[in-house]
Formats: C-alpha cells, sequence, structure tokens
C-alpha cells in the first residue's frame, strides 16, 4: 500500500495542532482531517450580531516568555507564527460561601497576603502549600517538555538535570489534597483549595494529581494568564496557518468514521463520504472513547482501555450562556474571570459552581462598542437534556438559563435588564459542534488515585494509532493538551526516524 502521508491526524483541537505543527516542522508530510468548519475544537469560537464568543477555554495558559512550560507560545513559534496576547492581572475573583471573597493576583505575594488575611491563623501553612506547588513547578520548568515514552529523551533529560527530574517523580503519585492537608488545618480554607482545583480540573482537591496543581498554581504567577487578541479561536486559527506554512495540510468538513486496520495495524481513516487515506501514523485527537467506541469496533476494546475506563469517567458536560451585555452592568475594576458558588456542599453537584468569563474587559474588540461579552458556565450531565421534547428541551434551556442569570445578579446587579444578546448551549451542543462523547470536559477519576500514575501518555494497544488531547497525559486545559501534542510529536518522530 502506499501512503500519502506521514501521519494523518483526525481533528484539530490544540492538541491535533500542535502535534501536526511539530511534526511537520520536523519534515514530515502532515494530513490534519477536521470534521467542523473552523479549527479549535473547545478553544474555537463563533460569532453572531456582532459579538465573538469564545466556545470555551479563555483563561489561558502558556503564553509566557520563559522558561519551557510557555507550550502555546513556542508551538506558533515553532511554525514560525506569532499572537499578540494581553496579560490579565487576576486570575479568578472567587464569590465564595460566607462572603469568602478572594482574588488570586497574578502577583504571588498579592495573592498569598490577600489569602492571609482571610485566614491569618493559617499564613504559615498557606505559604508552605503554595511553595510545594512551585517547587513542582520549578522542576517542570527547568526540564525540556517532551515524550515520557520515550526512553532516550528520559535519559537525556535525567542526566541534564537530576534533581528536577527526581522531584518530579516524587510527586507524580502525590494529589494535591494530599498535601494540602499536610499543612492546613482549616476546614474552610481546605474547600478553598478544593475549589481551586475543581475550577480546572472538575474534582476536589483530594483527587487531583499535584503535577497539574503545581502547574496552575504557580504558572499563574509565573507566566501568568493571558488572552490572545481577537479571542481563543486565534490560537488555533495561526496554528493551522503555521502548518500550512510548513507544508502540512488541514482540511475541513472531513468527519473521520472509522480507522482503517490492516494485519492489526492502523493504516488510515475512512471519512463520512467513503473516501479513505493512508498514513504510516494515526493520530486521534477526539476523546479516547470516541476513539476506541466509534472509529474502532466497541466489541475489540483493547484491555489497555479497559483498565483505564474502570479508573476514569467522562465529567459532566456545561450549561453555557453566551451572552451580550449593556457596558454599564460591569461596575468598574470588574475582573475577567470569576467563580461563584453559594453553598459549598453544592461545589460538585449538577450547576453548582458558577464560571464567568469576560474577554472584552481585555480585548474590547470583541463585542459591538459600548457592550461586554459574557461567557457563564456550569457543569451539567448530558442524561438531564435527554430524552426531551423540542418543546421541553427550549423549555429547560429557558429555566436554567434564567436561575443562572438570577444567581449572577448577586454579582452583576442589573444583569437581566442589561442583556442584548442570549445564546444557551448545552452537553448536547458540545457533543454535536466540539466532537465530544455526551459534551464531556474530560476524563476525570473514578476514585482516589494515585496522582497522574494511570494516565496513559500517547501510543496505544493499537500498533500504527497514537492518541493526543485531554484524555491523555496530563490532562484538560490548552497548555496540558499543547504538553500533550509535544509529547505525541516526539514520540512520532522517534518512531518515523526523523
Ligand atoms: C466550557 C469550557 C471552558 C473551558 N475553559 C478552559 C480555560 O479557561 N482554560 C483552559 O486551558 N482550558 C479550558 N477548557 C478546556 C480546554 O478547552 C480543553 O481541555 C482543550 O481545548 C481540549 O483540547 P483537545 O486537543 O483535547 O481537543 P478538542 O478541543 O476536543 O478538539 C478535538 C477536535 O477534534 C474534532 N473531531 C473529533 N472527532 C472527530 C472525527 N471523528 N473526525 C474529524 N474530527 C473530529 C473536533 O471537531 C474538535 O475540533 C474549557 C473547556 C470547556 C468546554
Amino acid at each position: 500500500m502506499s501512503h500519502q502521508w506521514d501521519v494523518i491526524v483526525i481533528g484539530s483541537g490544540i492538541g491535533g495542532l500542535v502535534t501536526a505543527t511539530q511534526l511537520a516542522a520536523k519534515g514530515a508530510k502532515v494530513l490534519v482531517l477536521e470534521s467542523y468548519l473552523i479549527p479549535g475544537g473547545s478553544a474555537g469560537y463563533f460569532e453572531r450580531s456582532g459579538y465573538r464568543f469564545d466556545v470555551g477555554a479563555s483563561m489561558i495558559f502558556g503564553f509566557g516568555q520563559k522558561g519551557t512550560t510557555n507550550l502555546l507560545t513556542r508551538a506558533l513559534e515553532s511554525v514560525n507564527v506569532s499572537l499578540e496576547t494581553i496579560p490579565d492581572p487576576v486570575q479568578i475573583h472567587y464569590h465564595l460561601p460566607d462572603r469568602l471573597d478572594i482574588k488570586v493576583h497574578r502577583d504571588y505575594k498579592s495573592f498569598i497576603e490577600e489569602l492571609s488575611n482571610n485566614f491569618p491563623e493559617e499564613r504559615e501553612g498557606i505559604a508552605s502549600f503554595y511553595a510545594e506547588c512551585w517547587k513542582v513547578f520549578n522542576c517542570l520548568n527547568s526540564i525540556e517538555l517532551l515524550s515520557l515514552e520515550e526512553l532516550g529523551y528520559l535519559t537525556r533529560v535525567f542526566f541534564q538535570n537530576p534533581l528536577a527530574c527526581l522531584g518530579l517523580v516524587k510527586y507524580l503519585p502525590l494529589n494535591a489534597g494530599d498535601l494540602a492537608r499536610r499543612y492546613i488545618k482549616d476546614p474552610r480554607l481546605l474547600k478553598f483549595i478544593d475549589i481551586e482545583c475543581y475550577c480546572w480540573s472538575v474534582v476536589k482537591a483530594d483527587w487531583t494529581p499535584m503535577i497539574n496543581a503545581g502547574m496552575v498554581f504557580s504558572d499563574r504567577h509565573y507566566g501568568g494568564i493571558n488572552y490572545p487578541k481577537g479571542g481563543v479561536g486565534k490560537i488555533a486559527e495561526k496554528l493551522a496557518e503555521g502548518l500550512e506554512k510548513a507544508g502540512g495540510h488541514i482540511q475541513y468538513k472531513s468527519r473521520v468514521t472509522r480507522i482503517v486496520m490492516e494485519k492489526k495495524r492502523a493504516v488510515g481513516v475512512e471519512l463520512f463520504n467513503g473516501q479513505k487515506y493512508y498514513a504510516k501514523k494515526i493520530v486521534s485527537n477526539a476523546t479516547r472513547w470516541d476513539t476506541f467506541e466509534k472509529l474502532l469496533p466497541a466489541e475489540d476494546l483493547p484491555k489497555k482501555e479497559q483498565r483505564w475506563q474502570k479508573r476514569y469517567q467522562k465529567s459532566p458536560g456545561f450549561l453555557n450562556l453566551h451572552l451580550g451585555v449593556k457596558e454599564e452592568v460591569l461596575p468598574a475594576g470588574t475582573e475577567c474571570h470569576h467563580i461563584l458558588l453559594e453553598d459549598w456542599s453544592k461545589m460538585e453537584e449538577e450547576q453548582g459552581t458558577i464560571f464567568v468569563s469576560i474577554p472584552t474587559l481585555l480585548d474590547p474588540d470583541l463585542a459591538p462598542p459600548g457592550y461586554h461579552i459574557i461567557h457563564t458556565f456550569t457543569p451539567s450531565w448530558l442524561e438531564n437534556w435527554q430524552e426531551l421534547s423540542p418543546k421541553e428541551y427550549q423549555a429547560k434551556k429557558e429555566s436554567d438559563a434564567n436561575r443562572l442569570i438570577e444567581r449572577l445578579e448577586s454579582v452583576f446587579p442589573g444583569l437581566e435588564a442589561g442583556l442584548d444578546y442570549q445564546e444557551c448551549g448545552t452537553p448536547k451542543t458540545h457533543r454535536r459542534f466540539l466532537g465530544r462523547i455526551e459534551g464531556t470536559y474530560g476524563p476525570i477519576p473514578r476514585y482516589k488515585l494515585p496522582g497522574l500514575l494511570t494516565m496513559p501518555f500517547n501510543r496505544t494497544a493499537i500498533s500504527g494509532l497514537y492518541c493526543v488531547g485531554d484524555s491523555t497525559f496530563p490532562g484538560q486545559g490548552l497548555n496540558a493538551v499543547a504538553f500533550s501534542g509535544f509529547a505525541c510529536s516526539h514520540r512520532i518522530a522517534v518512531d518515523l526516524g526523523l
């Protein structure tokens, strides 16, 4: 069989695009097949009535200028493209039960001071816990981040920086809650650490790997949170542009329905229209569930995947509201990202914690003059949106949206009166437009696991098939899936002898 391509990547999420661009930059012939009209997946966008809405991610890590963990900056540079970014002075403004009101300032000292002033008895514990996070981050940030499945790289990186490597090995099986409880006793402060984890891992601290926590809790003060000018969708657009510049190709409206196997090897893909493409290596940027249960026969689920599914389940998706609002709704000094929770016992419940992002505070050009975008979302299970008639579905969207807006009135009084535009999405919407099974945000542990030790890397049980994205090490988030893309492309480059 003649291979048209060295590598085919199914899907153009950030994980898929980083894999593709890294490989194209190394000289591989790469084809990306994307089912949607634009690249980006959960980091995409849509436009309505003069607003440009991010579909998902908007708190962006990885755009720092130093160290090794600034993987989005590096991914763009590798294919000679760049993006203007706008620094966000506050990562999150928390509005929590019992009037606990905390801002995570970009400036580390200001954040620690604000948190310690709220928990004066725990001043030392706070400093010690976050200092542990810095230890993880400093180890990560001093080594090249590539494939942990490649022995040559592991040996090289170990001899270059043995202390950092040994440091990371120590933290790999730990969860953030294990360390938080070592230093902190106040139950309210431990709940705060829980929500610090929950807001990106969608599980509490006890179940959140320490490696991820170390990365998030430190990089927000190091590289910082930076918003791409023109919207989050620009990241994928620029990577796609870089891919073409480097000789690769991206094809839209190209939904892959099957991975073609020959002699137990993945050798190609088939599209919805029957068109087949062949390559030496196939990469799936779809979730592991989609990859192994839809693109391959579900009855042949490899043992390794069966084990993984026993450990990890699909997280809920989100109920999303994309709002256009009059600028007077936002008081002076409003921050870009907010988390709202009224009752600690509801943190992990359906529509418990509310997330808010107001990107127009950083980039006003995303909305018409005099208006802002508020993207607010809250976890919601697909099952609550199924088996409804179209009328019932519409009615539930309206009533749930109204309840969300009502709750947000506590932070943004006058929100409802100031609405100019409103669009509501559910887990069904994300399933349809982002191609994610059950509209899930990604995998979460079914029970307490040993940190990141059980998260799979990029090679799979099927020869010639690799996975990349948020259901591979190290998990969800744009910088995390970029890490997965660097690792995947490195492993494939070694396998192809590039
Ligand atoms: C509401 C929300 C808010 C978020 N907020 C943040 C945030 O603030 N910061 C942050 O860092 N992260 C955030 N995230 C998480 C982040 O967006 C994701 O972890 C990340 O974008 C996932 O990237 P990925 O590479 O795994 O692929 P995905 O984004 O899932 O993209 C996969 C791509 O593959 C395509 N595809 C799938 N199946 C096929 C097929 N069969 N054929 C062809 N194409 C296919 C899809 O269309 C899609 O384009 C958020 C996510 C959501 C949903």
